[in-house]
């Protein structure tokens, strides 16, 4: 059962082959076995998952049901969830029980989907290893030396062990597709506003987005239909009409223009993830695909915006933990000011720390103008560049992350190498654009390479597609880690 995809899983409950808290309790089972070993997830809480699935269960008698009704789905701990302990992967937030759902969780829940439990993650998704975290690093289940990527690390490693059935993630800056790549999963960042912020804790505002992660694009789609939707309460999400995200997926791939950056395969990406990426591309000729050379110039420069952009968002957005209202506060202290700088001080890590730093230098006065405004000019430049570039193909291919899993601690004392690891992925975040990356090969070590595709502007239901007919012709997406 654990190996069954969200639509065997669907049709398995509705047939009454299996219950939902049968279900459940197998997932909980094998996260009591492997969690110790990968620490994927910081929270699991048997009792209300169970009570959501026996809910479910009355669902399938009554008829009421949709595609992810009764199935087990874990959630990054970054989505606020009634009753939930809802950490962000921080001390900060240790003791923080969220009152309220984030509109990404109402929306399972409305769909009768089981929170199996809250995924480990770097600290308020700061990080590509999700070794920020204060819950400690998520193991890679392909080798656990190795990182899981980050900062949706715990997610990927869960639903790559075959811990949950599907999970959600976030991406700031590769958050999802990065952690899919190392941990041979795939995972889908929508464009900027298909799914609402409501209740997931921010990072940069105007770069988080939500997104599923499971084992097929098949898996995704059903995950989307569920995630996407308009909320007004958050002042971004797009009020669109309904989507089917499972709508193209059948589609055969005759004249798709793959238009492939010349800066991404440069210098940079490993040799062993070259072949595998370039074998895919031979895959996707033989599925009808034509080939277009494209370039994106200022892509170059979109890890040096999004470091000052990132960081100046957050030092905005983390200043409302403060020891006052939740979250952790210092035991002792003086007076007002000295509580505030305590609980701050103790309360976040490192790199948040550095993150906080680095955005009230960049806004302050006499710097706004030679960081914060000029990063802002050249994030328009970087998305122009995808608009150029789509008058000449449909998706655009090319690697995901330019390694595989490295070694857990192997980055841990350079922040500027760490941040190169989401060298090809930023730029879609700068842009607002939806990227996905799915499994195309294994390379060194044998740990899992990923291929990315970027999509134009709410073009999804196409790039599920075009991932959709590469995973019916190839079965890079069905191996599992072995010997957990
Ligand atoms: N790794 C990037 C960072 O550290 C991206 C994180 C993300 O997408 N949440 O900011």
């Amino acid at each position: 059962m654990i190996h069954s995809s969200l639509t065997q899983l669907g049709a398995a409950l509705r047939a009454k082959k299996i219950s939902s808290v049968e279900l459940t309790q197998s997932y909980l089972d094998r996260i009591a076995q492997l969690n110790p070993k990968l620490n994927a997830f910081i929270t699991v809480n048997p009792e209300m998952s169970l009570a959501q699935a026996r809910e479910a269960d009355t669902r399938f008698a009554s008829g009421k049901v949709g595609a992810l009704t009764g199935i087990p789905i874990a959630q990054k701990d970054i989505f606020c969830a009634k009753g939930w302990l809802t950490t962000c992967g921080s001390k900060m937030l240790h003791n923080f029980v969220s009152p309220y759902d984030a509109h990404v969780i109402s929306q399972f829940n409305n769909a009768g989907a089981i929170n199996l439990g809250k995924t480990n993650m770097d600290e308020f998704a700061m990080g590509s290893s999700n070794e920020t975290s204060h819950y400690g690093p998520v193991k890679n289940p392909w080798d656990t030396a190795r990182v899981p990527g980050g900062s949706s690390g715990g997610t990927a490693a869960a639903v790559a062990a075959r811990l949950c059935a599907a999970a959600t993630g976030t991406d700031t800056g590769g958050s999802i597709r990065q952690p899919a790549a190392l941990c041979g999963i795939s995972g889908l960042k929508p464009t900027y506003g298909v799914c609402s912020r409501y209740g997931m804790i921010a990072f940069a505002s105007s770069l988080d987005q939500a997104g599923p992660m499971g084992r097929s694009a098949e898996d995704l789609a059903l995950m989307l239909n569920v995630m996407a939707g308009f909320d007004e309460r958050d002042s971004t999400s797009l009020q669109r009409e309904k989507e089917d995200y499972t709508r193209d997926l059948n589609k055969p791939l005759t004249g798709l223009r793959i238009g492939l950056p010349k800066e991404f395969f440069a210098a940079g990406m490993g040799s062993d993830v070259a072949q595998a990426v370039e074998a895919a591309i031979a895959e996707y000729k033989k599925l009808g695909a034509t080939i277009v050379e494209i370039s994106l110039p200022n892509s170059k420069l979109s890890v040096p915006v999004y470091y000052v952009l990132a960081p100046a968002e957050a030092s905005s957005n983390l200043s409302r933990f403060d020891g006052v209202r939740y979250g952790y506060r210092a035991p002792e202290y003086g007076d007002l000011a000295d509580m505030y700088e305590k609980s701050r001080a103790q309360g976040f890590g490192a790199e948040v720390k550095r993150r906080i730093m680095i955005g009230t230098y960049v806004l302050s006065h006499g710097y706004y103008d030679a960081y914060y405004l000029q990063a802002q000019k050249i994030r328009r430049l970087i998305a122009q560049d995808f608009t150029e570039a789509y008058k000449q193909c449909d998706v655009i291919m090319g690697p995901t992350s330019p390694s595989t899993a490295f070694k857990l601690g192997e980055k841990g004392d350079d922040p500027v190498q760490m941040y190169l690891s989401d060298i090809y992925t930023i730029a879609v975040n700068l842009a607002g654009l939806p990227g996905m990356s799915i499994p195309c090969g294994f390379g060194a070590n044998d740990m899992p390479v990923g291929l990315q595709i970027i999509g134009n502007y709410f073009d999804e239901a196409r790039m599920l597609n075009v991932a959709h007919q590469f995973q019916l012709a190839t079965d890079w997406h069905s191996h599992a880690p072995q010997g957990l």
